[in-house]
């Protein structure tokens, strides 16, 4: 049965008319029930509450001009840190937008390990509406290895990145570069211990598709940066020009 051109004209009307609709339908709904703080449950006019915003730490005074290592002194000129003098990474730049403690260290363990996945919305935009650069041609989160993505059911690192993708209106590779090795979780490793764990987990499929291109990779926690040092390896091996690692906390020692 084929759509009569009367039909096809509604359709076309209610295609044209549905974003309109669907903002009236929110702001009514809005009236009723009052948008909660996607992290606390309290009220909120957008996704986060003003009350758990104050309570990241965002990371804004001096940091390394490499891996993004906050400074203590927040009044230094900009520098290296030991690490990175010592051995400078394979990626070009790291920075992360806040402090992984508090509110946010709650928000992303409710985010990935009780599947909260309503919170890639807020998270992501809180990354994507802090981009400390935009000289960057493709997105490419972190991927999880097969296993782990059937344990978890979604990659955080995908869902982030999607919503940087959306805001900035920018490419998105999430099947390229592939985790090959599955790898116990790091958490329970120290440093060297972890660039060991993670060395030959990752590849890139057809290196082709990133050669001369200038990278954002994505992740959720810089710890000590393996992870992320180990991407931008397989990458600029695979002819990646540079790559800027993107990630939404940071754990940071005091
Ligand atoms: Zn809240
Ligand atoms: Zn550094």
């Amino acid at each position: 049965m084929g759509m009569i051109p009367h039909d096809k004209a509604k359709a076309i009307i209610l295609w044209y008319y549905l974003p309109m609709l669907k903002s009236i339908l929110q702001s009514a709904l809005n009236i009723i029930i009052p948008p909660a703080c996607h992290i606390c449950g309290g009220a909120a006019d957008n996704y986060i509450c003003a009350n758990c915003k104050q309570g990241i730490n965002f990371i804004l005074g001096a940091v390394c001009t490499i891996c993004g290592l906050p400074f203590v002194s927040k009044e230094s000129s900009p520098h290296m840190c030991g690490e990175c003098i010592k051995k400078k990474p394979k990626f070009a730049m790291a920075r992360s937008i806040a402090e992984y403690n508090g509110v946010l260290l709650e928000a992303i363990h409710k985010f990935k390990y009780n599947a909260k996945t309503s919170l890639a919305k807020p998270l992501g935009l809180l990354m994507a509406e802090r981009l400390p650069l935009n000289n960057y041609n493709v997105i490419v989160p972190v991927p999880l290895h097969k296993r782990r993505l059937k344990e978890r059911g979604f990659n955080q690192s995908l869902l982030l990145a999607r919503e940087i993708s959306k805001k900035h209106n920018t490419p998105i590779d999430y099947l390229n570069l592939k985790r090959i090795r599955f790898t116990e979780p790091q958490i329970n490793l120290k440093g060297e211990e972890r660039l060991k764990n993670v060395r030959g987990s990752f590849a890139v499929e057809d290196a082709r598709v990133f050669k001369n291109k200038n990278i954002l990779l994505v992740d959720d926690v810089y710890t000590t940066g393996a992870t992320v040092m180990e991407c931008s390896k397989v990458l600029k091996k695979s002819g990646a020009k540079d790559i800027f690692v993107l990630t939404l906390a940071r754990v940071c020692r005091v």
